[in-house]
């Protein structure tokens, strides 16, 4: 259980939350205990952080839209940005389409639970609040078993974007979740309780893909660990993958705010480079200078190096459970300025999960 635990706020004994009201608790992110009281929480229209095997969860009821209004203003995201509804096991996912694509049905059979998100034209009653006005809908069935517990005593669905404000890292513990979410309650009057299962196993967010009923086939969206090649295997075809960093000036074109150029990305100025890169960087750099470096290399280059010296996993599913934890890590660490990523060798960014580690990188960093 994370150390800032803060007691219950009255709200979260069945009160209206005060929205920007005269008397505000000293903060308003507290731990719930427990899957039933979370199912309460939810039922009764306030928010709570569920653990998912990919990052962090923004949960609240699909059906209420107050609570789905209290997502967007408490993450600051742009009501534009389409949110993904979470189901549990058993309960007619097929109705939140309009009708289920095949290759939808098989993906679903093959990795549900799991983390695949599905998008598809949504059925007539699914509330605009969610899609952000768009005709398709983003379903998921997450495979953690409290994540799951929730959802299947819930019944309905819940929307669960990562549980971080707007662009900023996602958050892969409970920690992570309270102090970043934090200001942002005390900022808007929104309470939130966090449902605590420890880091996430996968640690980047889910795999999504769309239908193109135009082109009848399966596109790839935004990469995860659920790779291309198990995608194709299911399909028995090869799914369409353009990669799209959309600057943020076109931020309303972009089919996923996971395509926007700057996105998951630390407060702190984030560069990449191959290591000859950042060899040759931090050469020209003063000896002092307050960087933290994630690295293939086991040790800096050279000697002398003060920084903060990052060895990153050579393995892919296990660099991806650790990224956003030591990109929070590095970005709260009062005695680093900058940090450089290493980019994963060109001739590994097509296969496994360094397709989704790769592409987090890129929007969380600029080219050194
Ligand atoms: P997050 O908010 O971190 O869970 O990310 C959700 C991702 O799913 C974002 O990139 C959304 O833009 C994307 N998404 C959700 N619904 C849709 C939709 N109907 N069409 C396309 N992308 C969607
Ligand atoms: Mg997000």
């Amino acid at each position: 259980m994370p150390n800032n635990v803060i007691p219950l706020h009255p709200h979260q004994q069945g009160q209206h939350h005060p929205h920007n009201g005269a008397k505000q608790p000293a903060t308003l992110a507290t731990v719930c205990e427990t899957v039933e009281r979370a199912v309460h929480l939810l039922l009764d229209g306030q928010l709570v952080a569920i653990p998912t095997e990919t990052v962090y969860g923004l949960a609240a009821d699909a059906l209420n839209e107050q609570a789905i209004a209290d997502v967007f203003e408490l993450k600051g995201r742009p009501t534009h940005h389409p949110l993904i509804v979470h189901v549990g096991e058993g309960r007619g996912w097929q109705s939140w389409f309009q009708s289920v694509p095949p290759a939808f049905q098989a993906l679903a059979t093959a990795f549900w639970p799991g983390a695949l998100t599905l998008v598809a034209p949504k059925a007539s009653w699914v509330p605009d609040s969610i899609t952000g006005g768009k005709p398709t809908v983003a379903l998921r069935m997450p495979s953690h078993p409290l994540a799951l517990a929730v959802l299947n005593q819930l019944g309905g669905g819940v929307v669960a974007p990562s549980a971080n404000a707007f662009g900023q890292l996602s958050p892969t513990s409970a920690n992570h979740v309270i102090a970043g979410l934090t200001p942002q309650c005390t900022q808007t009057g929104i309470p939130l309780s966090v449902l605590d299962g420890g880091a996430c196993e996968k640690g980047v967010e889910s795999t999504l893909v769309l239908w193109r009923e135009d082109l009848q086939c399966v596109q790839l969206l935004r990469p995860g660990s659920i790779t291309q090649a198990q995608l194709d295997a299911v399909l028995e075809a090869p799914v369409l993958w353009e990669p799209l960093y959309v600057a943020e000036a076109q931020a309303d074109q972009a089919p996923a705010s996971g395509t926007l150029a700057s996105h998951y990305a630390p407060k702190k100025p984030c560069f990449r480079g191959s290591a000859e890169a950042i060899t040759q960087f931090l050469g020209t750099q003063s000896a002092t200078e307050p960087i933290a470096v994630l690295s293939f290399q086991p040790e800096p280059p050279m000697d002398g190096f003060k920084g903060l010296w990052h060895p990153m996993p050579s393995e892919a599913t296990s660099y991806a459970n650790q990224l956003y934890a030591v990109l929070h890590q590095v970005d709260a660490d009062s005695s680093v300025e900058q940090i450089l990523v290493e980019t994963v060798p060109a001739e590994a960014e097509a296969i496994e999960t360094w397709l989704a580690v790769q592409d987090r990188v890129i929007r969380a960093s600029k080219v050194l």
